[in-house]
């Protein structure tokens, strides 16, 4: 029931508790500008630390914690089959999530943020409503606002008869797989990026007989095909089937089972599981939010248009994070978060980073940064790159898992680093030297020189950056040698 409506007044109002939101709160209060942040969730958090980024990594942690322990006898430690307790796992991963939901609350209180649960809509570009559910309305007058609204699981309405079956229990997107309601014995992934195949290692890992079906020719689309290689060999040992250049033509939802009928290279025609995860990608939270009423504008895919420190199209409307464009990552809207708090401040600030790392969670991890060798086709960049293989690493032997690769992308005529490309364990927590050196401008010789420990993962940064420096060397030796054979030759 709503009764009556209030009316606030707020220097800043950001629309969306994620990491974009609440950090852009929290770096506007420290800047003392006077914040509110409304959210339509009870908790602060949103999508990365409820719904994505947090849960999914705790369930992953539970999932190499299950295939190390698998994998132990082949260093002489065996162990018996394991027992898994299904709620108790849950309980654990919603308590990772409770705790930091309260650091969080925790932060915004002490910042003075005001904290509003409901959901927006825009008036104009001075003043928007909060609905909030049981209780009054609030009607807020903002100087400034910034949208931080995120995205949502993007899905497939036209593989069903009905919408019936599009809600069934039995089909589930990636908020749905991370509940983990139960561990089904048959479970079809749609969709071979990064979420799918980090859910499909979850369920894997807990016993499911997981089938991932792609309608490209890799898993990963986009991402360098020889990082992806070390991942898909390890996946088709631990997945039932991984079925590419293949497309999900519709699905029969029946009592207990879905019936998928498939079109692609080796997929049979109809495959028969107990559930469906739909992760085809997401989409902005741009629609529904009254932004007509304001002179904000939307691209053709849906994401707010911005410039580099963050503004729209409406003066007193900024945009970060999901609802603002690709990569949609946790980092990338941290980032634009700080930068819209402090143009918001006169700083001048500006979304210019070079390097936005992207991690793949998976066993071996996949990570990269700056440019890819993709990238540099499609764009006709002249790059160079050298790679070390961790089958050389003594680190990664001493793991028990010397699969996998870095790669160096630089630039043949300066040698400024341009890319780092890994695939192996915490390859997502090594690429950060990559970020580094980029954004510092690094060339190889800083990666080759600086010191890194021994015996550590890192090393392998070191010794691509070595191995690109003795192949110049190799090459100028080579060119010198044959100008003084031609010099002899003429003189
Ligand atoms: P969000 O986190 O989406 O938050 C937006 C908030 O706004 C939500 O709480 C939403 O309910 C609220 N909202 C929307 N509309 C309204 C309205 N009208 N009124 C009020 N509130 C509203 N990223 C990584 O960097 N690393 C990872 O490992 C990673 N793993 C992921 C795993 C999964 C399964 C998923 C789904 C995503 C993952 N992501 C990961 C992506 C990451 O979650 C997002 O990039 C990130 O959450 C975006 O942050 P944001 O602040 O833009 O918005």
């Amino acid at each position: 029931m709503v009764v009556g409506e209030m009316v606030e007044q707020v220097d800043l109002l950001v629309v969306g508790g994620g990491p974009g939101g609440y950090t852009a709160a929290l770096r506007a209060a420290e800047l003392g500008i006077k914040t509110m942040l409304v959210d339509d969730q009870p908790k602060p958090g949103g999508v990365c630390l409820h719904m994505g980024c947090i849960p999914s990594k705790a369930l992953l942690h539970a999932a190499e914690v299950l295939n190390t322990a698998k994998e132990a006898h082949r260093f002489g430690i065996k162990f018996d089959s394991p027992q898994i307790d299904i709620d108790e796992l849950r309980a654990w991963k919603e308590d990772v999530l409770n705790k930091l939901a309260q650091g969080v609350s925790g932060l915004l209180k002490s910042a003075k943020v005001d904290h509003l649960v409901g959901k927006v809509q825009f008036i104009d570009s001075k003043s928007l409503r909060v609905d909030r559910e049981g209780e009054s309305n609030v009607r807020v007058k903002f100087k400034h606002a910034i949208l931080a609204t995120g995205s949502r699981p993007t899905p497939l309405p036209f593989l069903f008869k009905n919408e019936a079956d599009m809600q069934s229990p039995l089909i589930m997107d990636s908020t749905g797989a991370l509940a983990l309601a139960d561990v089904p014995k048959r479970l079809l992934v749609i969709g071979g990026g990064y979420i799918g195949l980090e859910m499909s290692t979850v369920y894997a890992a807990l016993g499911s007989e997981v089938t991932v079906v792609e309608m490209m020719d890799n898993l990963l689309p986009g991402v360098d095909k020889d990082l992806v290689r070390p991942l898909a060999t390890k996946l088709s040992g631990q997945l039932k089937n991984i079925y590419l250049n293949t497309k999900v033509k519709s699905l029969d939802v029946k009592t207990n089972t879905v019936v998928a009928h498939l079109e692609g290279e080796g997929s049979p025609e109809t495959l028969e599981v107990d559930k469906v995860l739909i992760a085809v990608g997401r989409k902005p939270n741009s629609e529904e939010l009254g932004l007509e009423e304001t002179e904000v504008e939307i691209d053709e895919f849906g994401f707010v248009k911005t410039d580099a420190m963050q503004r729209t199209a409406d003066k007193r409307i900024l945009a970060i994070g999901d609802v603002s464009g690709q990569p949609m990552l946790a980092h990338r809207a941290i980032r634009q978060g700080i930068v819209a708090a402090e143009v918001l401040a006169g700083k001048s600030s500006q979304f210019d980073n070079r390097a936005i790392p992207a991690v793949v969670f998976t066993e071996p991890e996949v990570a990269w940064c700056g440019i890819t060798d993709t990238e540099a086709k499609e764009k006709g960049i002249k790059t160079a790159s050298a790679k070390f293989p961790w089958s050389a690493s003594g680190r990664a032997m001493t793991l028990a898992e010397p699969v996998g690769q870095t790669k160096i992308i630089y630039d043949p005529e300066t040698l400024r680093v341009l890319g780092l490309g890994m695939v192996g364990p915490r390859a997502g927590d090594l690429v950060a030297e990559g970020v580094l050196a980029i954004e510092m401008g690094a060339v190889l010789e800083d990666l080759a020189e600086s010191i890194h420990a021994h015996p550590t993962l890192s090393e392998t940064i070191n010794e691509a950056a070595l191995a690109a420096l003795s192949r110049i060397e190799r090459q100028a030796q080579k060119t010198s040698s044959s100008a003084s054979t031609g010099a002899k030759a003429h003189g």
